[in-house]
């Protein structure tokens, strides 16, 4: 049996002066995680990928509310979970993309339990990193990568790096990139703030660490900016997948428009998921289509300029090559959806799936 020590944080001082050394500390403590839904943390544990030395728990933390902000934006806590987030009065009104984002992910159980800072640091979903029998330098740095010339579905296409091709799993942090959200953090050094372009990293050299968080750095909150005017109209969160629901994403995207009145785009929002170590944005590529007019042909261009450095990993069936065409033709119809309308996404549909599968059924 593996000891860990559980140790429920009354307040973020509190949380802050138990977390200690992080991983890589050579001190008997050994390292400590915070805990919030656990429903990534304690699958890692359980399957022996991360040993921490001890929980902070956090959910005793006031982190959990909803709130508007002064300049029109809105604050979501770190512990308000994804489903209360995803159904939220004020999510649902003004950042449907998100909503769509987060309700195309995981089952409606998961999304009850599971926070919006657990979220963004959920692990890849690389089955090599999961399997502590095989190398993989994102687990332990410097002993191999089979994924490279192993099996690659649901691989990086874009971003990759000679040590590692993992992509990040989450369907919420393609919605919060597309957004520009940004997330802020409490440590003992204080507050800061982080981008969310800047808070997940590719893998480079160091595959091993996902994120710019330090690691006694506690997400208090992600904060939205006010809402560009016709995004809430115009937007659209589409996921293909292996399985109709209850899988992650091969590719996903989500796209948000602002058309003026005379058909002539004014602001374009594209990020990718399924496809990099982290949510994919390029701003040239959204440029593209300003001033242009919201037709295919103009997305279809936005698309193939998205996708220009793209390149398969794996071998063989492994091989993820059907990804870049399959990335671009996702984008254009993300598009073509955004450009016909949000469709409202009220209902926890997990059974019937229709918001989210249909569209994923027709985009290839
Ligand atoms: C079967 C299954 C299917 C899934 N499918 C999908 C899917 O399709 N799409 C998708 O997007 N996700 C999916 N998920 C992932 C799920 O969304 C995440 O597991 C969840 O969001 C993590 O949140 P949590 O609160 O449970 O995090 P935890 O497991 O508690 O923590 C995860 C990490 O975040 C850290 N952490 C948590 N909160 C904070 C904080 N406030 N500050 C600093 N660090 C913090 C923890 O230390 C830990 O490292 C799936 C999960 C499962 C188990
Ligand atoms: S892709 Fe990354 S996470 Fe997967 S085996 Fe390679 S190094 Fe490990």
């Amino acid at each position: 049996m593996i000891n860990f020590a559980y140790l429920p944080a009354s307040a973020v001082e509190t949380a802050l002066e138990q977390i200690g050394p992080g991983p890589g500390s050579t001190t008997a403590a050994g390292f400590g995680k915070f805990i919030a839904g656990g429903t990534n943390l304690l699958d890692l544990m359980k399957e022996n990928v991360m040993r921490p030395a001890r929980l902070v728990d956090i959910n005793p933390l006031a982190l959990n509310s909803i709130e508007a902000l002064p300049d029109g934006g809105l604050r979501l806590g770190a512990l308000a979970r994804n489903a209360d987030t995803a159904y939220h009065p004020l999510v649902q009104r003004g950042y449907p993309l998100l909503a769509a984002a987060i309700l195309a992910g995981a089952s409606a159980q998961i999304r009850n339990m599971a926070s919006n800072g657990g979220n963004l640091l959920q692990r890849t979903r690389c089955y090599y990193f999961y399997d502590t029998g095989v190398p993989c330098n994102k687990r332990v740095p410097g002993s191999g990568c089979p994924a490279i010339s192993g099996l690659a579905r649901l691989h990086a296409i874009l971003g990759a790096s000679e040590q590692c091709i993992a992509t990040h799993p989450s369907d919420m942090c393609v919605a919060l990139r597309a957004l520009d959200a940004v997330v802020q953090v409490q440590s003992p050094r204080g507050g800061r703030a982080i981008a969310m372009a800047d808070f997940h990293r590719l893998p480079g050299g160091q595959p091993d660490i996902d994120t710019t968080l330090a690691h006694d750095e506690l997400i208090t909150s992600i904060d939205l900016p006010p809402p560009a005017p016709g995004f809430a109209a115009h937007s659209a969160y589409l996921k293909l997948r292996d399985r109709a629901s209850y899988a992650f994403a091969l590719v996903s995207v989500a796209a948000a428009l602002d058309i003026g009145a005379d058909g002539l785009v004014k602001e374009a929002r594209i990020a990718l998921g399924g496809v990099a170590h982290k949510p994919w944005r390029d701003p040239e590529a959204e440029a593209l289509l300003v001033g242009q007019p919201a037709s295919p042909a103009a997305f279809a261009e936005a698309a193939k300029h998205l996708l220009r450095g793209a390149q398969a990993q794996g071998v063989g069936p492994g091989s993820n090559a059907f990804k870049i065409p399959m990335a671009q033709r996702a984008v254009v119809r993300a598009l073509e959806m955004a450009l016909a309308g949000t469709v409202a996404n009220t209902v926890n549909n997990d059974n019937d799936n229709d918001n989210d599968n249909d569209n994923a059924e027709d985009a290839p």
